[in-house]
């Protein structure tokens, strides 16, 4: 975590004089906001509320002591970075910005009593909540894909131990063998995800197992970046990497652990060393018990506040919605929680926000070593939806090794700029 700057200094002033006892009386009466989640939304929302108005008292619940990032965890799994190079903890949150952390599992949301129950008995009441629990495993939409098949046959889509175990299989894998990694439907964490690990992968094996092969068996007809995707694949690890897509038989629909084998749904059996099964998705457990999800198991919400459509005075951000032209990315839950974060401190002070708000995403992915492309969205909010801005975003330039250099530079510099701007101890 970067150093203190003369301007945090004083902020973090202000933060120490939040917890003196004096001050704490006259702020027996401020507006109380509890964030559930301290990931890519809940901590931007968190920090972003004290930095609007340090006056109100925020109290994050999240259960980790420190949060490990998706984002460059593929490079983990190349060998390119150490897992504490991804995590970060919650002490600038806490020490510098004021807010209560509070170490639980939320276990239950009473929208019209405006409470929350924790995993420690206890409850917190709030006069807005904000929401950014992330996803949970669709366990059981693959047949046999139950929290067990993990073990052997790990998504690594929440990372920190299965990380670590998909990593250590990848090591023990012979030179010469084969890996699988099944992709699913849409919508799901991080579109260009599973097609970045397979990169990071090959970038691994072309220096350490060159005769390795990589299957891509995909439950889709088409993937995020796939131009370009393919394009750094033929020239960085021509005949490693085949990616069969839903046509051509790609869909996974039964795995079996033991055996080391998967099925398709025309029932046909591939054998691999190792498996990363990357499976369905919806909100997590604690959207779901609440009501804040629909039918398709995600959360509708107005795009203009974050406010859910299903809860009132529940703000719901990051990967848990539905948020059309934006996906589920740690980018776009940023700028729905600073958007959050802004509604709610308008809604508490009476005011409305002045300005319609452009939110921004950029993902961009490693392809190889000195290889970076990316995609931007630039999208406003219309009614409950984000729409792309007309003739914004897009995906980079193809066919520019340049672009390609310059951009996994770029890439480097987006990672530690946004998590210093959420996990740190600067405003941003
Ligand atoms: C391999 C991979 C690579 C990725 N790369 C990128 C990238 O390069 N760029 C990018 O922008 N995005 C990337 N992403 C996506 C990014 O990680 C997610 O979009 C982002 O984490 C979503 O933020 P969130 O706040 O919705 O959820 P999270 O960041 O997952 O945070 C949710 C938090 O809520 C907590 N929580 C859950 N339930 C409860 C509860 N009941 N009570 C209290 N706390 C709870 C969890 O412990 C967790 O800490 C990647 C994802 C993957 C899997």
């Amino acid at each position: 975590m970067s150093k203190l700057s003369r301007r945090d200094t004083l902020v973090l002033g202000a933060g120490l004089a939040l917890g003196a006892p004096t001050l704490a009386r006259a702020q027996a009466a401020a507006p109380r906001v509890v964030v559930i989640g301290g990931g890519w939304g809940g901590a931007t929302a968190a920090k972003q509320l004290k930095i609007i108005d340090p006056r109100i008292d925020v109290t994050m619940v999240e259960p980790k002591e420190a949060f490990v990032t998706c984002p460059y965890s593929n490079l983990v799994l190349a060998g390119k970075r150490e897992l504490a190079s991804i995590t970060f903890n919650y002490r600038a949150l806490t020490e510098v910005f004021g807010v209560r952390h509070v170490r639980a599992m939320a276990t239950a949301i009473d929208a019209g009593a405006r409470t929350v129950t924790l995993s420690n008995g206890t409850s917190l009441s709030y006069d807005r909540l904000i929401v950014s629990p992330g996803i949970s495993i669709n366990w059981g939409s693959i047949e046999g894909y139950v929290e067990a098949a993990a073990e052997r046959m790990p998504h690594a889509w929440e990372p920190g131990a299965q990380t670590t175990l998909l990593r250590r299989q990848l090591e023990a894998m012979p030179d010469g063998g084969t890996f699988v990694l099944s992709a699913p439907p849409n919508p799901f964490r991080c579109p260009p995800g599973p097609y970045e690990r397979v990169s990071m992968i090959a970038d691994y094996f072309k220096r350490t197992k060159p005769r390795a092969k990589i299957v891509i068996m995909d439950a889709k007809e088409t993937f995020s970046k796939q131009g370009l995707f393919t394009q750094g694949w033929n020239l960085l690890y021509p005949g490693m990497i085949e990616w069969r897509g839903r046509q051509a038989d790609g869909t996974v629909s039964r795995v079996d652990p033991a055996a080391m084998e998967v099925e398709t749904e025309l029932g046909t059996k591939v054998k691999a060393d190792v498996f990363n099964i990357v499976p369905p998705q919806r909100a997590a457990r604690i959207a779901l018990d609440a009501g804040l999800a629909n039918n398709s198991g995600w959360c509708p919400i107005n795009a203009s506040t974050m406010e859910s459509t299903l809860r009132p005075g529940v703000h719901v951000v990051g990967d848990a919605t539905i948020a059309g032209g934006l996906p589920k990315s740690g980018f776009a839950a940023y700028s729905q929680a600073k958007l959050a974060a802004t509604a709610v401190a308008a809604a508490l002070s009476g005011r409305t926000p002045v300005l319609p708000p452009v939110l921004v995403n950029t993902c961009y992915s490693h392809v190889g070593t000195d290889y970076g492309i990316s995609v931007a969205h630039v999208v406003r909010p219309q009614g409950n939806l984000f729409v792309e801005v007309q003739g914004s975003g897009g995906v980079s330039a193809a066919n520019d090794p340049e672009a390609r250099r310059r951009e996994s530079v770029y890439a480097d510099g987006w990672y530690d700029a946004i998590t210093e701007a959420i996990w740190g101890a600067t405003r941003a």
